[in-house]
């Protein structure tokens, strides 16, 4: 059975345009069959707004469920390798350079050491954060991998590689809300350089 498409009395450019098949008896010729298009347009469209959603149900695993679990006591536990001594925050479970499993749990922090930062400019949607603030680089105080927090209470020019930090929790916040200097004098860039 040949058909056609029946289109809708208003198109917008989407599936819904086409309203349904209908049968369609006429034959295809030379003048109604498919055609080489030569590419080349009256009105091309340069760009389409298509919203888009992905919903995702994590398994956290055995190193960061102990993880996720000790932040709501708001202590930071990574895992030590036992080869070359790392300490992984947050902890996969294995250390990615020695290909070893991690099970030693260690607490780090709370207090870390600015490594590297950068200036947002940019407002997130659904965020409700001043432009400029700054996201920076965290190493926790005996973690050897850095994490990434907002750094607040203190203006956005004056955030520094070796700023001392520590964690502020919002009430029931599962996670610090940000992190804000602690006064101490900088730290030597040679205590943070490998985790730049
Ligand atoms: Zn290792």
């Amino acid at each position: 059975m040949r058909v056609r498409v029946r289109w809708a009395a208003e198109r917008v450019g989407a599936i819904t345009d086409i309203a349904c098949f209908e049968p369609y008896d006429g034959t295809r010729g030379a003048d109604r069959g498919p055609q080489a298009h030569a590419g080349e347009f009256d009105e091309p469209v340069t760009g389409i707004v298509a919203p888009a959603r992905l919903d995702y149900t994590y398994s956290p695993g055995r190193a960061q469920s102990a993880y996720l679990h000790a932040l709501t006591d708001r202590k930071t536990v990574g895992e030590r390798c036992p080869a070359c001594r790392k300490v992984y925050i947050p902890p996969r479970g294995a250390c990615p350079t020695c290909g070893v499993a991690t099970e030693e749990r260690v607490e780090v922090g709370p207090r870390g050491t600015v490594t590297t930062y950068c200036i947002v400019n940019i407002k997130a949607k659904n965020l409700d954060i001043e432009v400029p603030y700054v996201y920076a680089h965290i190493a926790l105080d005996g973690a050897d991998l850095a994490l990434h927090a907002r750094i607040a209470g203190i203006p956005y020019d004056e955030v520094r590689m070796g700023l001392r930090v520590e964690p502020v929790w919002t009430d029931g916040g599962r996670y610090p809300d940000h992190y804000r200097p602690t006064g101490e004098p900088d730290a030597d860039y040679d205590t943070y350089k490998e985790l730049v």
